[in-house]
């Protein structure tokens, strides 16, 4: 089996809880909201600093960060970002996949797309 085929692709509703929607947003980070890995039920506050220090960073190994990279869909977004981490308690591959909107020189809106999960250790 490839690895891209133990991926799974969440939509943002299913695994956060807390995000905002309004008449021209959905899944809207507003001060912190809670993931809760599907893979173990691990959870994790995320607050919108998070979001906006997140740029450019992964744990990932090249490979992995590949792999994941072909998963990712390229949004309708001034611009767009990831967050990808190890779920501390099963150690699954997650990738936080959201937009962000500029709408002032000093500030952004992060609209959650989607999160991308790997196998974790526990996974039966
Ligand atoms: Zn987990």
């Amino acid at each position: 089996m490839a690895p891209s085929d133990l991926i799974d692709h969440f939509d943002a509703r299913a695994v956060f809880r807390g995000l905002l929607d309004g008449e021209d947003y959905r899944n809207r980070v507003a001060g912190s909201c809670i993931y809760r890995c599907p893979r173990c039920g691990h959870r994790i506050r995320f607050r919108w600093r998070s979001f906006y220090q997140a740029k450019g960073r992964s744990p990932f190994q090249r490979r992995l960060r590949r792999i994941f990279d072909d998963l990712t869909p390229a949004l309708p977004a001034d611009e767009q970002g990831c967050i990808d981490f190890h779920c501390p308690a099963c150690q699954a591959p997650t990738r936080i996949i959201y937009s962000a909107h500029d709408y002032t020189k000093i500030a952004y809106h992060f609209d959650i797309y989607a999160v991308l999960v790997g196998a974790g250790k526990t996974q039966k």
